[in-house]
């Protein structure tokens, strides 16, 4: 049985203020599962996008939190386009992805913030990607260091793993990006 959630809970938001983020009130949700019988993740997830929604509903923190469907979304944004009520679960899910890592409940096993993580630093260090090194970093901090090595040949053979990486600049404006995004501005 899943935990209520206290409307006060982490920084004086519930998870139905947060998911008012995607602008459309998942009140609004009547269960009719046209989202989940659209989302390419729904079926091997351990929650289904109308159930996270009607999990807000019902502020079962515990449970949608420590979720690994949360992670598995795509962001594809199918769901929303198929909702006669047009609510937005993919940033619904984004806001309840922070909201796990504030709370320490990311489910155990799940590599997805560990890759965001080392994306978004490496965007706000060099402005864009190196995959050579990202796939590193990523195999060292996850120790998945043999997971899909047969693929690493024909990728450095047909030139999508380029041994140096580029810079670009406006560092300054990268991280006032990053800043304004902290605050929650953008
Ligand atoms: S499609 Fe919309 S109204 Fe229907 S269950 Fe999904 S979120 Fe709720
Ligand atoms: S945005 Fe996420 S929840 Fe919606 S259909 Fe795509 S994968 Fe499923």
């Amino acid at each position: 049985m899943a935990a209520v959630l206290e409307i006060d809970d982490i920084n004086g938001r519930s998870l139905q203020q947060i998911s008012a983020q995607g602008k459309v009130s998942p009140m609004l949700c009547y269960q009719c599962q046209k989202c989940t019988s659209g989302c390419p993740v729904a079926s091997r997830a351990d929650l289904k996008p109308h159930q996270v929604v009607r999990l807000v509903q019902m502020e079962q923190s515990d449970e949608v939190l420590s979720s690994r469907f949360i992670w598995e979304c795509t962001s594809c944004h199918t769901c929303a386009t198929r909702c006669p009520q047009k609510i937005d679960i993919a940033s619904i899910n984004d806001a309840l992805r922070v909201r796990s890592k504030a709370s320490a409940k990311v489910v155990p096993g799940t590599a997805v913030p560990t890759f965001n993580d080392l994306f978004l630093s490496a965007i706000r260090k060099r402005g864009r990607i190196h995959e050579l090194s990202l796939m590193a970093a990523f195999k060292l901090h996850t120790m998945r260091l043999l997971a899909d090595f047969d693929k690493l040949p024909m990728m450095i053979f047909k030139r999508k793993l380029p041994l140096i990486g580029s810079h670009v600049g406006q560092r300054r404006e990268r991280e006032a990006m990053f800043l304004r995004a902290r605050r929650g501005e953008m």
